[in-house]
């Protein structure tokens, strides 16, 4: 199978069944756990921040940080098409009383500064309080501008509030930049990484933040059910993908790079565009199911949609993308 529909699907290697076989454990509830501990002291250390706390997904860490930045009838400015708010189930509202302020995004997942300046609420009774401002690197496998980031933690910070990354795909950016993991998180109160999607671990995320934030993050953790036990062989996994599957993140970029360019070439494709791991294709809706069931039939799995996204991991070689572009060519050539 060559599955593009995301780098979530990657399975672990034998070396990372390994590292997580051997891992010292304990009960992490008790704060017993040697690898999640280690795991949480040294990310923490490296991305600048006081204190980590290790969750099962993105998600629920993501959910942690609103409900520790906000409370009830409070909200927070977030991109319209950002995942923690259109990907995330409302999980804010759902069970923390927290209304997003959702604001159209360029390309780049960038909100304009003035739209943000203008979301931001007066003290008035009349108004939810505007707490926290999220932006998410990358998105949809774009680096968002550190520029534009600085920016936008400056105006948080000049206007009381606070401001939290979702970096789930922080590492893509990180390899396409050449920059620290310090200097993509500086600026922010919180930060959610996640190891599930291209550093390859089966499951795993990170939210860091300052010693009383992660204090606060434990408590809500807990509550949403994500107080792990032996949770020290998942750790492992997160440690082994930290140590072995950062840098070959360049590989998938360059495979993406590569599948866009055979793919542009091909007449009846219109490629949207490219970026670290990702290539978009623009795909009319009638074509969609055809196309997907035709990939399918040869053991290729894409989400075809009017714009559909692959994503190149972990599992994916350069022979997969050369096969995946020359069957969608076939394809192609067989229907026009
Ligand atoms: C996948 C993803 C998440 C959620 O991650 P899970 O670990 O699957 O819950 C959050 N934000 C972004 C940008 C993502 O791509």
């Amino acid at each position: 199978m060559i599955d593009l529909r995301s780098d979530t699907v990657t399975r672990p290697t034998e070396a990372m069944l390994e590292a997580m076989a051997i891992a010292p454990v304990g009960d992490d509830v008790w704060g017993d756990d040697p690898s999640v501990r280690a795991l949480e002291a040294d990310v923490a250390d490296r991305a600048g921040f006081a204190a980590a706390a290790f969750f099962p997904t993105a998600t629920q860490s993501n959910l942690t940080a609103l409900l520790v930045h906000c409370g009830r009838g409070d909200e927070y400015i977030a991109g319209q098409l950002s995942h923690i708010y259109h990907d995330e189930g409302g999980g804010a509202a759902v069970l923390g009383g927290i209304q997003p302020q959702p604001l159209c995004q360029d390309s780049l997942g960038r909100m304009a500064l003035e739209d943000i300046a203008g979301a931001i609420k007066a003290d008035d009774i009349h108004h939810a309080r505007t707490r926290l401002i999220t932006l998410e690197n990358t998105f949809h496998g774009k680096v968002m501008p550190q520029d534009y980031i600085s920016t936008v933690t400056g105006l948080a910070a000049e206007r009381g509030l606070s401001s939290h990354l979702d970096g789930a795909r922080l590492f893509n950016a990180l390899v396409a930049t050449g920059k620290s993991l310090a200097e993509l998180c500086a600026g922010f109160d919180s930060v959610t990484l996640c190891f599930s999607k291209g550093l390859g671990a089966p499951v795993g995320a990170i939210l860091l933040g300052g010693e009383r934030f992660i204090t606060s993050a434990r408590r809500w953790r807990k509550t949403l059910g994500g107080g792990m036990r032996q949770s020290g062989l998942l750790a492992a996994a997160c440690r082994y993908a930290l140590d072995h599957h950062v840098e070959r993140l360049a590989d998938d970029h360059r495979h993406a790079r590569l599948l866009g360019e055979w793919l542009a070439r091909v007449p009846g494709i219109s490629v949207e565009g490219q970026a670290t791991n990702m290539v978009y294709i623009n795909v009319p809706q009638p074509n969609c199911a055809p196309l997907e069931a035709w990939l399918a039939e040869r053991d290729i799995l894409v989400a075809v949609r009017p714009r559909t996204r692959m994503v190149t991991h972990l599992d994916i070689g350069e022979a997969d993308v050369r096969r995946v572009a020359s069957e969608i060519g076939a394809w192609c050539e067989a229907t026009t």
